[in-house]
C-alpha cells in the first residue's frame, strides 16, 4: 500500500505534522474536513510555541484590522500599511525581490523592433502596470514597516 501521508514542517522550529495527502479520499470523512483538522493541529502549535514570532504578529494584527471598521486615522493608517505589506509579502516568490526590474522590461520591449519613442512609451506604461500592481515606485507612497504586537491584555 502507497504512504498517502505527507510530512509538513514548522518553519519557525521544524516540528512535524502529518496530514492526508490532498486527493486521497477517506470513507466517511470529506477532504475539506481533513484539512480543517490538519489546520487546527498547526495552529494549536503555532498557538503555544510561536505567538510572539515577528511573522505571526504580523499575520495576526493583519486578520484582526481586516476584521474592524473605524473612523480613527490611526487604525486607518495601520489598516492601509497591514494590506500593502501583506500583498508586498504574497507576491510569488519566483518573480524575486524585485520582480520585472527596468532592465528586463527593456530588453523585452527592445526585442519588439519598435521605434525609439514608441518604445519610451510602451516601456513607461509597462512601468506603470508593473509598479501599480506591486505598489512600488515613485507613485505610491512607501507604506511603513509598522509591527503590530498583539496582546489580549
Ligand atoms: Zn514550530
Amino acid at each position: 500500500m502507497p504512504d498517502i501521508t505527507h510530512i509538513s514542517k514548522c518553519r519557525l522550529c521544524g516540528q512535524q505534522f502529518k496530514a492526508i495527502a490532498q486527493g486521497v479520499p477517506i470513507i466517511g470523512e470529506p477532504q475539506e474536513k481533513q484539512m480543517v483538522k490538519f489546520l487546527g493541529g498547526v495552529f494549536q502549535h503555532l498557538a503555544s510555541k510561536h505567538m510572539a514570532h515577528p511573522q505571526l504578529q504580523e499575520l495576526i494584527g493583519f486578520a484582526i484590522l481586516a476584521c474592524i471598521e473605524s473612523p480613527d486615522p490611526a487604525v486607518q493608517e495601520a489598516q492601509k500599511n497591514a494590506r500593502h505589506n501583506m500583498h508586498r509579502r504574497t507576491v510569488d516568490p519566483k518573480w524575486g525581490p524585485q520582480p520585472f526590474p527596468d532592465e528586463v522590461l527593456q530588453h523585452a520591449i527592445a526585442g519588439i523592433g519598435l521605434e525609439t519613442e514608441q518604445a519610451a512609451h510602451v516601456m513607461r506604461l509597462v512601468t506603470e502596470v508593473r509598479d501599480a500592481l506591486l505598489e512600488q515606485g515613485p507613485a505610491v507612497a512607501q507604506a511603513t514597516e509598522m509591527p503590530v504586537m498583539v496582546s489580549s491584555e
